[in-house]
């Protein structure tokens, strides 16, 4: 079946971007989604600048960057003396090193800049509360809870952290809980005290857990994450013995969802026969880097290119997971030894200090250069 579409299972961020790149090379697709509608929950994203490039490159940037905010810089502070750590400026400098600019994201407003661009495509088909139950890899064919079958040129599952595809193809288990718990909610810009900084990313250390914060949605809400370490213990108690400023930001008026963190070891097949892996179904980091969701706009142009220029598809995909691989490991390892380092307490966060009050910026800046100045 020459004609029939790219089946991509999962309209999240990984979907989308997977169906805008297969338009870019003149390949028809159709995503299932099964929610009942295209949507994300109420969190934020830091969009660096290869995510920022990705999505240039998909169309969907000019669709996002209205909604997103330009911050100043990112601070690192110790959670306990309160004392600013790092300073990473953000502003042109920063953006002439990588060609590209830092910005913060509702989550929301991603996913709706790319379904606003996804929408524009007449080759993009979008099905929404298709709940995809049955994948054969062998006949490259899938079934809907709804009992209706489709086949496919390829199935790409961008089906999350929990892809059931992914069991298919890797086996159990894959899921990886660390047992940290992530605590995210926002807040209306108007209830953060006038001490608050804004205009900058702020990252707390603390031992046992850290706290990040900004500002999203073209500053009308903020944004608060906090990684807990022992997952039974409530936040304020993880946060004993903060300093000030930092028990004055959770203490806002934020109504708290809480995520048990996941990641994945790195693994190396992707693919197989005519189905492949994208985006947090093939690698799923700990969000410590800030950089899950940049992995999958990257994947979508990776993958995209490398249908465009092998001889079949089984090669194409091969070719992905190839180019892909070392850098999305790199990802997941570094991932994780952040959060031992933002979370050290004792000798060693004082060691931690010391290291980080003695780099200086740009120091830090090319240490995060192989992340941020990246191209497929
Ligand atoms: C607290 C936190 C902060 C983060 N911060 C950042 C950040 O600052 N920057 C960044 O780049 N990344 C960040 N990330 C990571 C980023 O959110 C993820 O990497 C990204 O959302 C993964 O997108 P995805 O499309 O692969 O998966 P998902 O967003 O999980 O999407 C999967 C989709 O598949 C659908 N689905 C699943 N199974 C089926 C099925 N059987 N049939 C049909 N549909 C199905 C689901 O409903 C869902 O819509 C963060 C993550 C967390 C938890």
């Amino acid at each position: 079946m020459a004609d029939s579409p790219f089946l991509i299972v999962g309209g999240g961020i990984a979907g989308l971007a997977a169906a805008l790149g297969l338009a870019r090379i003149g390949k028809s697709s159709h995503i299932l989604e099964k929610a009942p509608d295209f949507e994300e929950v109420g969190a934020g994203l830091q969009l660096g600048p290869n995510a920022v490039q990705a999505l240039r490159w998909l169309g969907a940037w000019d669709a996002v960057a209205p909604h997103c905010v330009s911050p100043a810089e990112i601070q690192v502070r110790d959670g306990i003396s309160g004392h600013i750590l790092q300073r990473i400026p953000l502003g042109e400098t920063f953006e002439k090193q990588f060609g590209a600019p830092y910005r913060l994201a509702h989550r929301a407003d991603l996913l709706n800049g790319l379904l606003e661009s996804a929408r524009s495509k007449s080759s993009i088909k979008l099905q929404s509360g298709a709940e995809v139950a049955h994948v054969s890899i062998a006949e490259t064919t899938l079934s809907l809870n709804s009992g209706k079958s489709l086949k496919g040129e390829a199935i790409i599952a961008a089906d999350g952290v929990h892809s059931e595809i992914r069991k298919l193809l890797i086996g159990q288990p894959g899921k990886n809980a660390v047992g940290h718990m992530l605590h995210r909610g926002l807040t209306p810009i108007a209830s953060v005290r006038a001490s608050v900084n804004i205009d900058v990313v702020t990252l707390w250390l603390f031992p046992g857990g850290h706290v990040v914060h900004y500002a999203v949605s073209n500053w009308r809400h903020f944004n608060v994450v906090a990684a807990v370490e022992d997952s039974e213990i409530s936040l304020w108690t993880a946060f004993q013995g903060a300093c000030q400023p930092l028990a004055d930001i959770l203490d806002l008026k934020i109504n708290w969802t809480k995520w048990p963190a996941r990641d994945f070891d790195p693994v190396r097949n992707w693919s197989q026969n005519r189905t492949v892996l994208i985006g947090d179904a093939a690698h799923a980091s700990l969000p410590y880097l800030a950089q899950g969701a940049a992995m999958a706009l990257e994947d979508a142009w990776v993958l995209s290119n490398a249908i465009q220029t092998a001889n079949d598809l089984e090669a194409a995909f091969q070719k992905y997971s190839g180019l892909r691989f070392k850098r999305t490991a790199a990802i997941q390892k570094r991932s994780r030894q952040l959060g031992k380092i933002y979370h050290a307490g004792g000798a060693l966060r004082h060691a931690r200090n010391v290291i980080l009050k003695a780099t200086p910026s740009t120091g830090f800046l090319k240490q995060m250069s192989w992340i941020y100045d990246w191209k497929p």
